[in-house]
């Protein structure tokens, strides 16, 4: 009866907000900004590490606006800047639940902290994949990598492997050829998804090797801890290619694990429904665009959408 109590004086207790974001990326950040500016009050969870995947891209040369680019890092801080300016509160937490049973929803931090809110912002992004192999695990962090712009400098001079055959893999490799002494990308078929203008710079590359219709059986040597090569397959035959680093660029994986329980994901951990008042923006439900202008943009229309729904609810009532 007492933990009932608690529980309950603790719900009924928490800040109520017009629209709760989570996610702290270019979709949560535009969201949270929009929100803001149409008056409403609005808390952007943005996670323990904010920012999403452009902290981790040095120059961005393709968000309009910047004719020389501008670094990732940059452009995220200016966009938290500006949300804040308009009395957007960003949290440096993670969510680790929420519960679409009762009105408003609630939203469970990972400080344990409960959040009411009339609407919810899903823009939680999406995580690079993994192979799945065991010594990929063991040596990640380890020569094994999913982000050329953070490591690429580590491997002067020496031989890396990239695997995967879109955008992601082609520019991890033209990034990485500035670097290594040999660039090999591994590519499971014979197509690439990568746009045409990053092939033919590759194409014309002289220290990147293409090596298709080859799946990864293996990175070596866990027992080193560190990498020595891949082991790769090839119809049935096995082909080993000495390296120093391997860089995965597979795709990615929508940050839904925080949704787990909450009915709305679908067997794959794609959002499958969205509850009355909630939407989603960025990456998160976007296996196509996944740029920072889309995913901008899309949090701009979950912003309205929320103010939208707000206003027919006032109107209800
Ligand atoms: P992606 O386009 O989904 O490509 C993933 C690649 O990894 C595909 O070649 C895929 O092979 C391969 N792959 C997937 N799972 C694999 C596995 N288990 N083993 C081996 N290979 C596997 O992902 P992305 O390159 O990260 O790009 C995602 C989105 O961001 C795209 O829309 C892209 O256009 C965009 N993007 C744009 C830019 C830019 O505009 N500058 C830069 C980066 C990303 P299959 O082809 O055989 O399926």
């Amino acid at each position: 009866m007492k933990f009932i109590f608690i529980f309950l004086f603790s719900v009924l207790s928490c800040e109520i907000y017009d629209v709760t974001v989570v996610g702290g990326g270019p979709a949560g950040l535009t969201a949270g900004l929009y929100a803001a500016r149409l008056g409403l009050k609005t808390l952007v969870v943005a996670g323990e590490i904010p920012g999403g995947q452009l902290t981790g891209t040095s120059l961005v040369e393709n968000f309009p606006g910047f004719v020389e680019g501008i670094d990732g890092a940059l452009l995220i801080g200016n966009m938290r800047r500006q949300a804040e300016k308009y009395g957007a509160l960003i949290k440096e937490e993670n969510a680790e639940s929420v519960s679409f049973t009762q009105f408003p929803y609630i939203l469970t931090l990972g400080t344990k902290e409960k959040v009411r809110s009339r609407t919810i912002i899903i823009a939680t992004g999406a995580f690079p994949r993994r192979l799945g192999l065991l010594s990929e695990g063991a040596l990640f962090g380890k020569g094994v990598s999913t982000c050329a712009v953070c490591d690429a400098s580590l491997y002067k001079g020496k031989k890396v492997v990239v695997i995967g055959g879109g955008d992601s893999a082609f520019e991890e490799a033209l990034l990485l050829s500035r670097f290594a002494s040999k660039v090999t990308m591994v590519h499971r078929s014979g197509s690439f998804k990568a746009q045409a203008v990053l092939r033919e710079r590759v194409m014309k590359t002289e220290n990147i090797e293409i090596k298709t219709h080859r799946t990864v059986k293996e990175i070596c040597d866990p027992e080193k801890g560190f990498v020595t090569g891949i082991i790769m397959l090839s119809g049935g035959v096995e082909e080993k290619l000495a390296c120093d680093g391997v860089f995965l660029a597979i795709g990615h994986e929508a940050g839904t694990g925080w949704l787990l329980g909450s009915g709305i994901l679908d067997g794959k951990g794609r959002i499958a429904a969205l509850p009355r008042g909630v939407f989603s923006a960025g990456d998160v439900a976007d296996e196509h665009y996944r740029q920072a202008i889309t995913a901008a943009g899309s949090g701009c229309k979950a912003a309205l959408d929320a103010y939208y729904y707000l206003q027919n609810q006032e109107n209800v009532q």
